[in-house]
């Protein structure tokens, strides 16, 4: 065992370690305030092994219909070798008809061990280095590729859907397959945003790649890739080298920041104290937002939290922003019914006055 895997071994308290994947990688950005979430993902944890190994609790599973119809498409795109993706690339003309050649590296090691995991990641490296030395052979797409991305010194596995190049093009774009239906412009934004930044993790994995070979990072560009499908069917919708410029900004201002290496994390641990502990993962800083419903199974439990503390977040972005002045429910009540202490500036001044006022235009207008 490496030092750092000892490090992170000692962190995990003997919970066995995950691979968090792209997914779990770019949950970070989604919450970069976070660093109860960074520390889980960090020690190679997700916050569903701690809801179910630390707390006790039940589990976020994926509704079975909702994992269902992602395998179908998935399967549906990938089959016939890859060719039903080729023949969306070439209709929408963003692979020629001589760009032909598809390597799915989960065919070469398809079991989940240790051994099939080095393999593919072998396989994916040997793949791109073709396409980094101009060779021929390079493969126009790579489907399942394996790459790893360092995140505070600590290397992370991350299987991706698909690489993408045509032989004119100097490298890859990552590309992601997702389930959801193309309304046009009634997509469900955070979906396609979400979409897009797990791509780019897989684009900040190239980056590194580049970087070790002593190449150019800038080679891996910042666009990617993403097919969506048509409502109600199965027939899939390319979306080709979509703007990613300020997803991999966010994640990579996410990654790098407080808590940035295994130190950083051990410091703000107790001694000895591990993240098996729920008193630990209690005491460690949280960031509860609206949005954490819709990425982290930590959420009931930080919500909770933030109710037990008086935080105004639990009634919503809006109410937290403009209660900010009172610091907390407890006070914004007080001040509302001029209970407590007077106003201690300004700013909460003026926010009895408000609180006052619409509490008095609520009266009348509900008791006439
Ligand atoms: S639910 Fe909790 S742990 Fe998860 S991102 Fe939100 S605040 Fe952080």
């Amino acid at each position: 065992m490496t030092p750092e895997n000892a490090r992170l071994h000692q962190l995990r308290g003997g919970l066995a370690p995950v691979e968090v994947g792209a997914r779990g990688i770019e949950s970070i950005a989604r919450n970069a305030d976070c660093t109860r979430l960074r520390a889980i993902v960090i020690a190679g944890l997700t916050p569903n092994d701690v809801i179910k190994n630390v707390l006790g609790e039940a589990a976020d599973v994926m509704s079975p219909f909702a994992m269902t119809l992602t395998q179908a498409f998935e399967r549906r795109l990938l089959a016939n070798a890859g060719g039903s993706l080729l023949t969306v690339y070439r209709e929408k003309g963003h692979l020629d008809p001589q760009d032909a050649k598809i390597a799915n590296v989960a065919d070469l090691a398809p079991r989940d061990t240790h051994v099939d995991r080095i393999r593919r990641e072998r396989e994916t490296r040997r793949l791109i280095e073709l396409k980094m030395r101009g060779d021929p052979t390079a493969p126009n797409l790579i489907l399942k590729p394996r790459l790893t991305l360092t995140i505070v010194g600590v290397s992370h596995a991350i299987e991706l859907d698909y690489l993408v190049a045509s032989d004119r093009e100097p490298f890859y774009r990552v590309g992601v397959i997702k389930s959801y239906a193309d309304r046009g412009g009634k997509t469900n934004n955070a979906h396609v945003r979400s979409a897009c930044r797990e791509a780019a993790v897989g684009t900040l994995a190239l980056r590194q790649l580049l970087e070790e070979a002593g190449r150019s990072a800038d080679l891996a560009g910042d666009r990617v890739d993403m097919v969506l499908k048509a409502p109600a069917s199965f027939s899939p919708r390319l979306f080709a080298a979509q703007r990613a410029e300020s997803e991999l900004a966010s994640l990579s201002r996410a990654l790098t920041a407080a808590p940035s290496d295994l130190d950083q994390i051990e410091q703000m641990l107790p001694a000895g104290a591990s993240l098996a502990d729920p008193a630990v993962i209690e005491s460690l800083p949280n960031h509860y937002c609206s949005t954490c419903k819709e990425h982290c199974s930590l959420w009931k439990h930080c919500r909770a939290q933030a109710q037990a503390q008086g935080n105004a977040i639990i009634l919503g972005d809006q109410a937290a922003e403009q209660l900010a002045a009172a610091g907390s429910l407890n006070r914004a009540m007080d001040l509302l019914n001029g209970a407590g202490r007077p106003p201690d500036n300004r700013a909460e001044a003026v926010l009895a006055a408000e609180l006052q006022a619409a509490s008095l235009l609520l009266d009348r207008i509900a008791n006439g």
